[in-house]
């Protein structure tokens, strides 16, 4: 006898395959058993393109659920726009997305929505779904010159391991994020926070990460990120070395020596190519690091929160005693600076040749502004890669690998939640996409667990059918719209292609 109550009914959008009470939701909150009926809880989601560059963008409709008919709302006027056909207005301006499809779990069956649209005169046909990926992470780019902990360490979320850092960038920190070892290799409470901590940071919402050896720090994607409870205000200008030539000519003549203080490059204009092309003279200063080239020094220090990404706090312990045969007399000048600007000091060498800080002078204060000024703001970007592989490409056509081959062939388009990807060349079809590109709240999970991602594949028609296409199950935009799926019965319209559009407005 089975203790299942028998107003329960089952959702197969997913192996968990819950049972679902009348009026109750299953594990994953995106689906609902409503009167008998497993539904999927938010409404398959329609992005209507701006007609061009300044038209009005407006929000999402309110999330009532409720179907309110504005999808055969015109976004153009065909009596202003005689090029435009009213015919096919709405499909060439209205794009389905996989946001509130639902899954094509288990694969054997077509996507949940197959739509066919005609633009510029073309059948095009679009399939959506929600993808459910095992296999996929995040690549976290962090701006700011701060060390947050050594490469390969690893990252945590609520104590639990769900990545580490990997090689910095110009400017950036960067982190890999999940990943199928991750999110099914560790034990459950390890997967369960990498989920979380993956589906937060694709939606946007600040997470906190806490490196081994390293810092904490609060990563939401478009926000500055906060290190140790500090909130990043800018990214470097550049190396030091950099700094040196992009400011080399404004300090000519205005001081004898300048240092950039930097954990990777640390410039010295005096013994800098772009020092000496200004015909700068030597000042006998000597940097406790190891000589790249001149005028550029590695490991000046070890890496830290301090200037330039160092551990200094006093910028005089990176520099030797000053050598009078080469150049060191009493008066000479010295203004230190880090990568940001934040940090500056200026100094005169004494009797001794031994620096003495001084207040900076009026004449050097527009230099080390300018640093400043042309620092940019330091951002947390979130790039979710998936590998749209294995079963899912059932759900679009009966040969899998032609799919794959076309979309690496460029034949078929990818999105994601209508926002473009990049497909990384090689085999599959793994693709990155900015997560702020997408509507609010586009990517979900189950508590396999793996995260849930919208995918629209669009290619032309003759094309979808010669890949062995669904053809039976293609269906026009307003047959969708009126008649829903075998999961949604509502939808939304967002206007504006992707976020960063309805942002501009
Ligand atoms: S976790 Fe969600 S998708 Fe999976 S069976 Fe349960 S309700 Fe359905």
């Amino acid at each position: 006898m089975s203790d299942i109550k028998p107003e329960k009914i089952r959702c197969d959008a997913c192996p968990v395959m819950c049972y679902i009470a009348d009026g109750k939701t299953g594990a994953c909150d995106r689906y609902a058993n409503e009167n008998g009926r497993i539904v999927r809880c938010d409404p398959l989601t329609v992005l209507a393109r701006a007609v061009d560059d300044g038209a009005p963008i407006v929000p999402f409709l309110p999330e009532t659920g409720e179907w309110d008919g504005e999808i055969a709302r015109p976004v153009a006027d065909p009596a202003a726009d005689p090029a435009v056909d009213p015919d096919t207005m709405d499909e060439a301006q209205h794009f389905v997305t996989g946001i509130g499809a639902g899954t094509t779990y288990p694969d054997y069956k077509p996507a949940p929505f197959i739509v066919s649209r005609e633009v510029d005169g073309a059948d095009v046909v679009t399939v959506v779904s929600e993808a459910i990926f095992s296999y996929c992470g995040v690549k976290v780019k962090i701006d700011t010159d701060r060390h947050l902990g050594p490469e390969t360490a690893t990252v945590r979320a609520g104590g639990e391991a769900i990545g580490h850092v990997t090689t910095g960038e110009y400017g950036s920190q960067m982190l890999s994020l999940g990943g199928v070892h991750h999110l099914t290799g560790g034990s459950k409470a390890e997967g369960r926070a990498t989920c979380a901590a993956l589906m937060d940071l694709c939606n946007c919402q600040p997470v906190e990460l806490t490196i081994d050896g390293g810092s904490t720090v609060v990563v939401q994607a478009g926000a500055a990120p906060i290190v140790d409870g500090v909130v990043e205000k800018r990214m470097r200008v550049g190396c030091g070395s950099a700094t040196i030539g992009m400011f080399a000519t404004q300090w000519k003549g205005l001081v004898d020596e300048v240092v950039v203080v930097d954990d990777h490059i640390t410039g010295v204009v005096s013994e800098h190519q772009a020092g000496k092309v200004l015909g700068w003279a030597d000042t006998g200063i000597r940097i406790k690091g190891r000589r790249s080239t001149p005028g550029r020094y590695f490991q000046v220090s070890e890496p830290g929160l301090g200037w330039g990404g160092t551990q200094v706090e006093d910028p005089l312990d990176i520099l030797g005693p000053f050598n009078p045969k080469k150049g060191a007399v009493e008066g000479l000048s010295l203004l230190m600076v880090s990568t940001t600007g934040e940090q500056y000091a200026y100094y005169e060498l004494n009797a001794d040749l031994e620096p003495v800080r001084m207040d900076l002078p009026d004449s050097l204060r527009k230099s080390v502004g300018m640093i400043d000024e042309n620092c940019e703001p330091s951002l947390c970007t979130v790039l979710f890669v998936g590998g749209a592989g294995g079963s899912l490409r059932a759900g679009v056509t009966e040969n899998p690998v032609r799919l794959t081959r076309s979309v690496q062939g460029l034949t078929t388009s990818l999105t994601c939640g209508g926002a473009e990807v990049y497909v990384w060349p090689g085999g599959g079809i793994t693709f990155m996409v900015d997560v702020t590109r997408l509507p609010d709240n586009a990517f979900g999970y189950v508590p396999t667990p793996a995260l849930v991602a919208p995918l629209e594949f669009t290619m032309a028609r003759d094309l979808y059918v010669s890949l062995g296409g669904y053809s039976p199950s293609i269906r026009s935009l307003d047959d969708i719209v009126e008649t829903g799926g075998e999961y949604s019965f509502s939808s939304r319209v967002l206007e504006g292609s992707d976020k960063r559009q309805a942002a501009k407005s």
